[in-house]
């Protein structure tokens, strides 16, 4: 009963001092959406095609933007980011493939698949070996701390100033959102459910439904990013959408990036 009192007091405070408190519902699930998209979009812009597979180059603004970003929305250092993602790449669907669903199981890759990433992250050797070429500098060092998670909650000091009580509700989706969607869905159904364009010497698979390109930004066509792991575009056949191609054009329209190396995007 105090504990309650206290905290309806605590939230009426934050709310009396919140800029927007009382938005309409849907207006607050619209930026919780854009905010998480604009993540999604920085995982596969800079962590993925950029600096993973060094398929596009970015203006060096753009990047430390986007690095910015991912710092306050997931604290995930770029060179750990990049390397359980090459180890996946050099080991796929095999046993020392950190999160496939062929070796430990859709459900547990899933649901419980950022445990799966926070453990090859967290080996020293793994992080060594495939980490290398990514920036080692002072904001990677002590800015990406990945256990003092002061991203997620200066984050978080924002929500609940700008929103209100409500922001803690659309922080609990922007911190939930890529542990889910990048470790849960594409590299897990990413490698179990759908289609197959390519018959890749791996268990890749592009899900079906455009819905899923656009939640995931183009990291739902799995298998074609298989197929060509340096492509810039992930989309091959008709009818498939990458929006995070399109924001790379857009970017590249106003000289802010460009493709590192021709690729096959079509076939
Ligand atoms: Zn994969
Ligand atoms: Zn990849």
């Amino acid at each position: 009963m105090h504990i309650s009192a206290s905290l309806s007091a605590a939230g009426a405070w934050v709310d009396a001092h919140a800029l927007w408190p009382s938005l309409p519902g849907w207006a607050y699930v619209l930026l919780t959406l854009l905010d998480t998209h604009i993540t999604t979009t920085c995982v596969t812009l800079f962590l993925h095609r950029c600096q993973t597979h060094r398929a596009i180059v970015l203006h060096p603004v753009v990047a430390h933007a986007m690095r910015f970003w991912l710092w306050a929305r997931t604290a995930m250092p770029t060179r750990e980011w990049v390397a359980v993602h090459r180890c996946h790449h050099a080991h796929v669907d095999g046993p020392d493939d950190p999160h496939s669903p062929i070796v430990y199981g859709i459900w547990r890759v899933l649901f419980l698949g950022t445990a799966l990433y926070h453990r090859a992250a967290h080996n020293a050797a793994i992080v060594e070996q495939y980490g290398k070429g990514t920036p080692d500098d002072v904001l990677e060092r002590y800015l990406y701390d990945p256990i003092s998670l002061t991203g997620p909650f200066v984050t978080l000091a924002l929500n609940l100033w700008l929103f209100g009580t409500v922001g803690l509700a659309m922080w609990l989706v922007e911190m939930a959102w890529i542990p889910f969607f990048a470790a849960g869905v594409i590299n897990g159904l990413g490698h179990w459910w759908g289609y197959r364009n390519f018959s890749t010497p791996d268990a890749s698979r592009n899900l079906p439904g455009r819905i899923w390109s656009v939640l995931t930004c183009g990291e739902a066509l799995h298998n074609n990013h298989h197929h060509i792991q340096n492509a810039a575009r992930f989309s091959m056949r008709p009818g498939e959408l990458d929006p995070g191609y399109w924001y790379f054009s857009a970017l590249r329209a106003v000289g802010l990036a460009r493709v590192r190396q021709e690729s096959v995007t079509a076939v």
